[in-house]
């Protein structure tokens, strides 16, 4: 597919923005962790009435916290912890003493409110440079950044780390595609952020404006914000002729640049030097072993104005601590498989819309487009998968077509799903965070 810039990337010698951290010793690592995660809870035991009132219950004081093993006597936080104390009932600093503040637009109720202190922007700053240059991206490179700019953490998080590299900044932000493709020529852009839904249709309107972004400057993509599949990483990187890299975040937590895969490509490096992550049972809230699948739960170490303990994330993915390629001793998280949130159960089985995407990305005759429609068919749920046709496809192909994705879904994925194939354009393309499920069903309550 002519994209042969990722070989020469990946070619070139490892570097470490941050090497006495990056590549420290675990046990040092280990070491740095319990010394902040013992600030932290002295931090939210004296600032926090909802962490103090927990942590009593539990009969746990801050001195008992020694190792960084003991975060497992903390109790969890939730999201809804953070609605409940809306809008800065859980911040450790006076609002005189923020920086900035940030929100998630909450699909139901309240936002969730962040707030940082100048010494948390600078903490993020650093991680979200740390992160680019692990990705590849390098002090005077041009960073095209079509993450949204805003109240949601992607633009500002990208922007600062991209300057803190020294890198150029183009903050562009969503939406305009047509623009973007033109800046991104013209200005000569070596990095592109942007969400995975968004960098694809990126690909798609430069493909049917006759621009090749495969002979343009672009080499390195940090895509994130939603749970993406190994095969949509191989369309975005053969569509756009570079090497996409998966990165991780969280508002609750910081934003972008909690985690972040390196030019191995082989899990995300979690910065455990600010964060200390752990993956436990969500049913029993036990810690799983190490490679066993489950809930990803996250203890900030370094956070001044919102200190969290033990949130829960809702993700779902494996740790491994096993060393990676590039030197660093920070452990993997593997690609997240989804949001417990966003998980289906249809007819007993476990869903995630990522693994639709997977069957689908890679499907001849239809284009990587697609939305999971889900309503309740008397005491069942059922699912339509919406996908869209490839320009060209002959429209009494449509019907076959549909029957060939359903089976695919069915032997892949174990799921008997209702498959429609829509006209080229059809299915609503993302400007930022893409809409995989419509769910029809009755709300309970
Ligand atoms: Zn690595």
């Amino acid at each position: 597919m002519g994209a042969t810039t990722n070989a020469e990337v990946g070619a070139a010698p490892r570097f470490h923005l941050h090497p006495e951290v990056e590549a420290m010793p675990r046990e040092r690592l280990a070491a740095l962790q319990a010394e902040r995660l013992r600030a932290t809870v002295r931090n939210a035991y004296a600032n926090v009435p909802l962490h103090r009132t927990r942590l009593d219950a539990a009969g746990v004081k801050p001195e008992d916290i020694r190792a960084a093993a003991d975060v497992r006597l903390l109790p969890f936080t939730l999201k809804t912890d953070l609605r409940d104390h809306y809008p800065f009932g859980m911040f450790a600093r006076p609002r005189g003493e923020l920086a900035r503040l940030h929100a998630s637009s909450g699909t139901t109720g309240r936002p969730t409110v962040v707030g940082y202190t100048a010494a948390d922007i600078d903490a993020w700053a650093d991680l979200m440079a740390r992160s680019l240059a692990a990705a590849g991206a390098r002090r005077g490179d041009v960073v095209h950044n079509a993450y949204g700019y805003g109240l949601f953490t992607g633009g500002l998080g990208a922007h600062y780390g991209a300057e803190r590299l020294g890198a150029v900044v183009v903050p562009m932000s969503g939406g305009a595609t047509e623009r973007q493709i033109a800046l991104i020529v013209d200005f000569g852009a070596r990095v592109l952020c942007a969400t995975p839904s968004y960098a694809l249709a990126i690909a798609e309107v430069a493909e049917q404006q006759g621009v090749d972004l495969r002979n343009s400057a672009l080499e390195v993509g940090l895509f994130g914000a939603e749970p993406w599949s190994e095969a949509m990483r191989r369309e975005i990187e053969a569509r756009l002729g570079l090497r996409a890299v998966d990165i991780y975040g969280l508002s609750e937590i910081m934003g972008p640049g909690v985690a972040c895969e390196c030019e191995c490509q082989a899990g995300l490096h979690g910065w455990e030097d600010h964060f200390l992550f752990e993956v436990i049972d969500p049913e029993t809230g036990a810690p799983v072993p190490e490679g066993d699948a489950g809930e990803l739960v996250i203890t900030t170490l370094t956070k001044e104005a919102l200190p969290m303990l033990r949130y829960r994330t809702r993700d779902v993915t494996k740790v491994t601590t096993a060393a990676c390629d590039c030197g660093r001793t920070h452990l993997r998280i593997l690609r997240i498989t989804g949001r417990n949130d966003d998980m289906l159960i249809i007819r007993g089985v476990n869903v995630y819309p990522s693994q639709v995407e997977a069957v689908l990305v890679g499907l001849p005759d239809i284009a990587p487009h697609y939305q999971l429609v889900v309503e309740r068919r008397g005491s069942l749920d059922h699912v339509t998968v919406e996908v869209e046709a490839c320009a060209g496809l002959p429209h009494d192909a449509y019907v076959p077509v549909a029957r060939a994705v359903a089976h695919h879904i069915k032997s892949l994925i174990g799921i008997t799903a209702d498959v429609v194939v829509k006209h080229p354009g059809e299915i609503p393309r993302s400007q930022g965070k893409a809409v995989r499920v419509r769910d029809l069903r009755p709300k309970p309550g």
